[in-house]
């Protein structure tokens, strides 16, 4: 069997991979606490549900147009005057499964082999595996000043002939930073003057906490929808905590629609309907879900800081929306795969190491499960690596003994 060198290269998804881990431990009874999986407790919205479950009994469930279902992609306009304040068109949308297959169809659709995609450190962990699939050469850019807020300057050096797009995610996954207002417009300036995509991967934009707003791209442009290089992808999964739902969708101009709209047409036709249905049920019903699943996770956020303050070795930047945070170990282990795997090992702890985000020494904590889920897992892994924490402990119903340190 002879496996194409371009599949062969590409990784498996991390975070997908310790859901999996964790899944299979907590099936051997083991008390497992995933601080590794990005997605809300909450249940989906009743709209959603009511949605849903209306088409199901229809029994008229078929094929919907590739691009998605015209009701949905007016929930989608509405939802882009409302949160962007720009008045798009049907053929300026597509929907997708999951906001994944968005960032890949816009990938897809621009790069050609060997053009260049600025990917911003630390990123999530699908963008350079996808900018591969499409036989582009992610460039990533740390910021040089330690920080998690990515510099002009830097993205400047980075820049080359081949540059074909920049992805920003803000507010960020892992870090939980929302860029500033400055840096965007000064990117989406840039991008406008020189053509280069900006590719805004919004899928936590109003997950954001302390009365912060992730501004939107579109608020630095005057060209309008079909000139910008400004394209947007965004999502269910995270807002209204419909992960499962996987529904996503990209507003661009019409040309690239048309053409994403081609490719999808070829590989997996219409997200399945009954999930735009229930998409469609939470953009229109209450809104309220959203902001109280915000706060929920805004609460958690406190509760998360508030437990890593006492973590003696640990810097923590306290993040400004999403639901993740980024602690620097170093003090107690530079290599963080060595320090994910022996969390899980000793502590029952799933954590996501900062190197499948690009920044070495880091863990991704998510603190978007329970309050009782961050607090246990925060004290699991004090008592594993910080010295000065009590050598016993509890995991599940066994009195556990810290034999190392
Ligand atoms: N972008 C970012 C930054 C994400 O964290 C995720 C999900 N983890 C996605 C995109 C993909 O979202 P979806 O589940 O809708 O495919």
């Amino acid at each position: 069997m002879s496996i194409s060198q371009l599949a062969r290269s590409i990784v498996d998804s991390p975070t997908l991979r310790l859901n999996e881990e964790a899944r299979l431990l907590r099936e051997r009874g083991l008390p497992v606490i995933h601080l590794g999986i990005g997605e809300p407790k909450n249940k989906a919205p009743i709209n959603a549900i009511l949605a849903a479950g209306n088409k199901l009994s229809s029994g008229d469930v078929k094929y919907t147009p590739t691009d998605g279902l015209p009701s949905l992609k007016k929930a989608i306009i509405m939802y882009t005057e409302d949160n962007y304040n720009r008045i798009v068109a049907p053929e300026n949308i597509i929907v997708t499964n999951g906001a994944k297959q968005s960032l890949f169809n816009v990938i897809y659709c621009l790069i050609d082999p060997q053009d260049e995609v600025i990917i911003l450190a630390p990123y999530w962990v699908s963008y350079p595996e996808m900018v591969k699939m499409a036989y582009g050469i992610p460039i990533i850019v740390t910021p040089k000043d330690g920080t998690f807020y990515p510099r002009m300057e830097d993205i400047l050096e980075a820049v080359s002939s081949y540059t074909k797009a920049i992805i920003v995610n803000s507010p960020n996954n892992p870090s939980g930073m929302i860029f500033p207002p400055e840096f965007i417009g000064e990117l989406v300036e840039f991008c406008e003057a020189k053509g280069i995509y900006l590719i805004m991967d919004d899928i936590y934009h109003r997950l954001v906490f302390d009365g912060k707003q992730a501004l939107p791209g579109y608020q630095f442009t005057q060209k309008d929808i079909e000139s910008t290089k400004v394209i947007v992808t965004n999502g269910v999964s995270k807002i209204y905590g419909m992960t499962g739902f996987r529904i996503g969708w990209v507003i661009a101009n019409r040309r690239m629609v048309e053409v994403m709209t081609n490719v999808q047409a070829q590989m997996t036709s219409n997200p399945a309907t009954i999930l735009q249905a229930a998409a469609e049920g939470a953009l229109n019903g209450i809104q309220s879900d959203v902001e109280s699943l915000r706060l929920t996770i805004e609460n958690n956020r406190n509760v998360i800081m508030q437990e890593l303050r006492s973590f003696s070795g640990i810097r923590s930047a306290m993040p400004e929306g999403a639901f993740y945070c980024f602690p620097d170990f170093r003090a107690y282990e530079e290599n963080s795969i060595k320090l994910a795997d022996f969390l899980l090992n000793k502590a029952l702890v799933v954590t996501v190491p900062g190197i499948e985000f690009g920044f070495e020494g880091h863990l991704r904590l998510s603190f978007s499960g329970t309050v009782k889920e961050i607090t246990e897992g925060i004290a699991r892994m004090k008592w594993a690596l910080d010295p000065e924490s009590p050598r016993e402990i509890y995991i599940g119903d066994r009195k556990m003994i810290r034999d190392w340190l």
